[in-house]
């Protein structure tokens, strides 16, 4: 049984001519993963829309109603930041029931990818900077609730702040965020987490995955959680528009590696969702969300998983 990964074509949703969100991403990184002989057809799972109950695990009722009706006021799609239509209610929930499947697969066999997700700035009743609702959020309540898990780790690597996961669990002694980003960036005004970590401003590999060595092994060790939730954002990438951080491809890499490698040496479940990315030049783009896969294709051969 090969490293299992989680994808749908409903992922991208059409979105108006020139718009700054990179959408067709998703479509190219899975792509550019059968292209490469990452991953074979056969280890693909095909998520379902979550449904509305799961939603509401984080969202209000009234949020989750009104966005996906449409209703939602100018000022709140705005703050969105993505033209609301049919096709993208349609696929954030499918995004976020990816979310949840790589979760439950990750318990199984120890380590799996989703191909899309990490939509961590959206709060119970708003959303923001591109996410609407939250995957990992959502994914960790649906398992605590299925009864699979108790203790969850959410390991936030993406270069903003996880703001909306960091509020969300703000009073829940059994889900635990760990965020590190990069301090001057958006949000604006930062939730706390269980543990920030702020970087500043033009970090570099080795000072970065060195900080990050100085946190991981000793939050496992602390936590002891039953599912790892990753979100493997690559926008520390020094090509990425809204980053500010300026690791390489190698550095991404090492990352992954590391990331997987502590959680996966140690017996722990890991769950990948890829997190953001924002670059002009999408080959580049795609090649930096493909590395999370590519560590994971090879740690989970390692650990013959
Ligand atoms: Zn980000």
């Amino acid at each position: 049984m090969p490293l299992p990964i989680v994808y749908h074509p409903d992922y991208v949703a059409p979105l108006p001519d020139g718009h700054r969100f990179p959408m067709t991403k998703f479509r190219l990184l899975y792509e550019r993963l059968l292209v490469d002989g990452v991953v074979d057809e056969a280890q693909v799972h095909l998520p379902e829309r979550s449904p509305q109950e799961w939603l509401e695990l984080v969202h209000t009722a009234e949020y989750v109603q009104a966005y996906c009706e449409g209703t939602l006021d100018a000022k709140a799609q705005r703050r969105i930041g993505l033209p609301w239509s049919p096709a993208l209610v349609n696929r954030t929930c499918v995004a976020v029931g990816g979310s949840v499947l790589t979760a439950q697969l990750a318990l199984q066999h120890g380590l799996a990818c989703n191909t899309a997700g990490g939509t961590h700035h959206a709060f119970p009743n708003y959303g923001s900077g591109f996410c609407i609702f939250n995957d990992l959020a959502i994914a960790a309540r649906v398992l605590q609730k299925l009864g699979l898990v108790k203790t969850v780790l959410i390991v936030d690597l993406d270069v903003h702040q996880g703001d909306g996961t960091a509020f969300i669990f703000q009073d829940d002694p059994d889900v635990f965020t760990f965020s590190m980003h990069c301090e001057v960036n958006f949000p604006g005004t930062k939730q706390q987490s269980d543990l920030d970590v702020p970087l500043l401003e033009g970090m570099e590999d080795d000072a970065y995955l060195q900080t990050l060595a100085s946190y991981l092994p000793d939050l496992l060790h602390r936590l002891k959680p039953d599912l790892v939730l990753y979100d493997a954002g690559v926008d520390p990438h020094l090509g990425d528009r809204l980053g500010k951080l300026c690791l390489t491809d190698t550095g991404l890499f090492r990352r992954e590696m590391q990331v997987l490698s502590t959680c996966v040496s140690q017996g722990y479940a890991i769950a990948c969702v890829i997190g953001g990315g924002y670059a002009d030049d999408m080959q580049a783009l795609v090649y930096r969300h493909s590395l999370v896969h590519r560590a994971a294709s090879e740690v989970y051969r390692q650990y013959r998983l």
